[in-house]
């Protein structure tokens, strides 16, 4: 597998050379976000072409690649997203390979790598960025993989596999990314997303996600003049920001315990918004705290009497009952890794991924797969080649798995 991990780390250094930070920003106004996500999609394509296989890419901007197989098998897919996160800067990337022998690493902008599951790739090769913008391997250490699989799948006899679609979607960082998909090809049994983290780490569930908009109206006059007249918008606003406990917030809870974030709030006496944004694996437990929101704001604005426009939107679903409901797609999970001989940790996901919206809007199970990055969205972002390997590894075993 030697030859493979040369071949991944260098599409691995390709793929992160591309500027494809989205924008959420421009979410609606332009699909994808960026252009370099669509140079990207475009060279990816044309590599995968190059495999011999063949290629959909409308104006969804989702790159669909379908590798034929023996019609006899179950089809299936793999996905991976070619945009980064904007949370720190994600565009002039410039990788570094370090021959890793233990310690801190410190990057050229001074950056400080200090994390305990480093000590795990001593003697191996980690990947990094200069330390001035993050790396990408959220998820181009998944498009690598992707890409480095169908090369190898499209070598093999047709017969000895099943047809297998490669996706690769704009946009996840932004939420934006499946809002528009070609559904009409997608008829895979299964379809694994390849936007995990760390080594041998599997999730099958993720949060349920709500965002609550809190609108408020107040009235304002003269201040001179405000005594027992001035009804404050943004003071109601506050208060109802304030009374959120701090124990449910997303600093203090963790594993399977859902939280509420007060993340945005704009506003004048007149009128202001608080947005909050409510995650819960519980998709009741949601409910219950959409709904204690919902009184929280009332009754806040009543003793403010301002007025209060309270509106929610459901963003994603848990992916649990979806991915369970094809106990073959569970026993593939730990059937690669006994091939493999590793032990597999499921985790659940405290955010969501693009797979949670192929299981609710399609009912196709779509199990996240590790990568073998670390620390996304950050400066010090970092990918192990032996890991990412290992990924690999491990969608070679899940195709042998359908292969049966
Ligand atoms: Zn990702």
């Amino acid at each position: 597998m030697d030859d493979f991990r040369e071949k991944l780390k260098d599409r691995f250094l390709k793929y992160v050379s591309f500027n494809t930070m989205s924008d959420p920003e421009l979410v609606g106004k332009r699909r994808p976000t960026t252009a370099g996500q669509e140079e990207a999609l475009l060279y990816i394509k044309k590599e995968l072409e190059g495999m011999g296989l063949s290629t959909y890419l409308g104006s969804e901007w989702v790159l669909l690649a379908t590798l034929e197989g023996n019609s006899e098998m179950r089809k299936i897919s793999f996905m991976a997203h070619v945009d980064v996160s904007s949370d720190v800067c994600g565009n002039n990337v410039k990788a570094i390979v370090h021959k890793y022998d233990g310690g801190n690493i410190t990057l050229p902008s001074g950056e400080e790598i200090c994390d305990e599951e480093l000590a795990k790739y001593v003697g191996s090769e980690i990947i990094t960025s200069d330390g001035s913008t993050l790396l990408g391997g959220d998820d181009k250490a998944g498009c690598a993989i992707l890409v480095t699989a169908a090369e190898i799948l499209s070598q093999r006899d047709r017969l000895s596999h099943p047809t297998i679609t490669f996706i690769f979607t704009p946009d996840e960082e932004t939420g934006s990314g499946l809002l528009f998909f070609p559904s009409s090809l997608m008829d895979s049994s299964v379809c694994y997303t390849f936007d995990g983290g760390k080594e041998n780490v599997v999730e099958i569930e993720c949060f349920n996600a709500a965002t609550v908009e809190i609108a408020l109206k107040g009235h304002t006059v003269h201040l001179g003049d405000a005594r027992g007249k001035m009804k404050s918008a943004l003071l109601a606003a506050c208060k109802i920001a304030a009374s959120i406990p701090d124990s449910e917030s997303p600093a203090a809870s963790d594993g399977h315990y859902g939280y509420y974030a007060p993340l945005e709030m704009e506003g004048n006496a007149e009128s202001a918004l608080l947005r909050v944004f409510v995650r819960d694996f519980d998709e009741e437990k949601l409910k219950e705290r959409v709904s204690f929101l919902s009184s929280l704001a009332t009754g806040i604005s009543r003793i403010s009497q301002v007025e209060l426009k309270f509106s929610v939107s459901y963003m994603y679903k848990n992916m649990l009952e979806v991915n369970r409901k094809d106990p073959l797609v569970l026993e593939s999970l730990s059937a690669a890794a006994l091939s493999r001989g590793i032990t597999l940790e499921y985790s659940p996901i405290r955010g969501g991924t693009d797979g949670a919206r192929i299981a609710e809007l399609y009912g196709i199970p779509s199990p996240n797969i590790f990568t073998g990055s670390y620390a996304f969205h950050s400066l010090a972002e970092w990918v192990s080649l032996s890991a990412m390997t290992a990924s690999f590894e491990y969608l070679l075993s899940l195709v042998e798995f359908w292969s049966k």
